[in-house]
């Protein structure tokens, strides 16, 4: 593999995760003693025990944020606090410790500057941020574990929308599920992942981009696209399902929910029945659909293929409310326009 690094001559190479920085940031906790040894260190692989509560029953919580070099040279992150407290959140539920919102953030900066030249300058690119947490204790046995090590690494990320802002074919998932209401669907956790494989390679081999989740317990309600969140134009308003407990709470998802008011849209949080979907997108009430997570930002749907019927949204073309939350977002995160809501932090320059 040929290794990529600053300065790129050509970012589009990049891809997604594919490549990571010469550092990374780790700190370790001990049951007793607390979070130690916190500091950067040279990228290099993980020591575990071949026993560590990770590997055998999955005690791992993970993030994802981004970097953004500004095109005046500030080294930017959004909502960091965000994430920080998402992944505490995460990290209690499955019995790991939190992590000091200051630990974190300190640790993401640290790491992030001492690697800023690899941030990459395009349009569209950007350094993509791992924060992970292991339960790493050495021992079988079904209890938690009590020794975690947390550690951030980053990896520079191509544009997103290479081939432009296209809008993507989606397989409404019928049979398998995502998350349960009472399970784990609401935090970041790897298990999550594992269990939507298969559903998602066996759209990508019918030649869909990616899944619709519905609910677990009905199969009625639409909850997320792929390891984004959703959202409907209908009618006026822009329509989200709310967090009933199997949703992940998206940072990007608060963000639109934020931003769409002030650009005039009115927003929705509830249940959204996919029968009403697809009943609107054959009416034309249903306008456009998209997703949103940190790594694609916003993705426009394009159609929605349910029981062997595909429903076309807006003959398959970028809506113009999809293409108007996209850009104000990303003129936020690039530092190019003003930012209101004081989401965006310049942690140094390059
Ligand atoms: C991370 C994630 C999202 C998006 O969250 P952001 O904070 O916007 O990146 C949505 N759904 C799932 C399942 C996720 O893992």
């Amino acid at each position: 593999m040929l290794l990529l690094r600053p300065p790129y001559t050509d970012t589009s190479k990049l891809g997604f995760g594919q490549y990571f920085t010469d550092h990374m940031f780790v700190a370790r906790y001990e049951t007793g003693k607390g979070w130690y040894e916190a500091k950067v260190v040279d990228f290099s692989n993980l020591e575990l025990s071949p026993a560590a509560s990770v590997l055998h029953y999955s005690q791992e919580v993970f993030e994802g944020m981004k970097a953004y070099r500004s095109a005046d040279g500030r080294v930017l992150l959004f909502r960091p606090e965000q994430n920080a407290r998402r992944m505490s959140r995460s990290a209690q539920r499955i019995c790991m410790p939190g992590i000091p919102e200051d630990l974190f953030l300190q640790g993401v900066k640290d790491v992030v500057l001492k690697d800023k030249e690899w941030i990459p300058g395009d349009e569209g690119t950007s350094l993509y941020i791992r924060p992970t947490m292991v339960g790493d204790d050495g021992f079988l046995g079904i209890k938690p574990s009590k020794k975690f090590t947390f550690f951030v690494v980053l990896s520079p990320v191509g544009p997103y929308y290479k081939e432009g802002f296209n809008p993507i074919p989606i397989y409404v998932e019928e049979q398998l599920v995502r998350a349960v209401v009472g399970g784990v669907g609401d935090i970041k956790t790897g298990g999550n992942y594992a269990a939507s494989l298969l559903a998602d390679t066996k759209a990508k081999e019918k030649g869909f981009t990616q899944v619709l989740w519905l609910d677990a317990k009905e199969h009625k309600y639409a909850e997320e696209v792929g390891s984004m969140n959703i959202f409907f134009v209908i009618g006026k308003k822009v329509v989200t399902p709310a967090l009933n407990g199997s949703i992940l709470p998206g940072i990007t998802r608060d963000s639109v929910l934020i931003l769409a008011p002030d650009l005039g849209y009115e927003v929705e949080e509830r249940a959204v029945p996919i029968q009403e979907i697809l009943e609107g997108i054959r009416k034309g009430t249903v306008t456009e659909c998209f997703g949103s997570g940190t790594a694609a930002v916003i993705s426009p749907v394009g159609s929605l293929h349910y029981k062997g019927v595909d429903y076309l949204i807006n003959d398959g073309k970028v809506g113009e409310v999809t293409q108007n939350i996209y850009r104000h977002l990303v003129d936020i995160q690039y530092g190019r326009s003003k930012d209101p809501y004081g989401w965006v932090q310049e942690i140094g320059r390059i």
